[in-house]
């Protein structure tokens, strides 16, 4: 539902560099900035906002409490 151009966004890891992703196409999405700082980046913390995710060929939004 995010109206921001996709110019105008920040390359997003979907798999954090600090939880070893990578920086390639598979593990990157553009985000505008808001959305890149609520994602929640550490898979093993406590949920709250939800996470962006890869399934299948789709980015989709993982939300809290959700299994993979
Ligand atoms: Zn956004």
């Amino acid at each position: 539902g995010c109206t921001t151009p996709a110019e105008r966004g920040q390359f997003h890891h979907l798999t954090p560099w600090s939880h070893g992703g990578e920086t390639n196409v598979a593990n990157l999405v553009t985000l505008c900035s808001y959305h890149n700082g609520v994602n929640e980046d550490d898979p093993n913390a406590p949920p709250r906002r939800g996470r962006l995710t890869r399934k299948g060929g789709t980015i989709v939004w993982q939300p809290p409490h959700s299994s993979r």
